[in-house]
């Protein structure tokens, strides 16, 4: 059985090769520190993946 779709996730879009996904909070750092894109290893701030504001808003939430 798939419990995906209640779980609480962030939609993350990577600023340098345009992949995106979507990943839980627990598995992301803080808004305000480095992440490295599973992609092309592109690090910037975790909040520069978020793909809108209200994905930012529920990494900061869980964090
Ligand atoms: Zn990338």
């Amino acid at each position: 059985m798939d419990a995906r779709m209640n779980e609480t996730y962030v939609r993350l879009v990577c600023p340098d090769c345009d992949k995106d996904w979507e990943a839980s909070p627990d598995d992301l750092p803080a808004h305000d520190e480095e992440f490295s894109c599973p992609n092309c290893d592109a690090t910037r701030r975790t909040a520069e993946f978020t793909r809108t504001e209200r994905d930012l808003e529920t990494l900061k939430q869980f964090k």
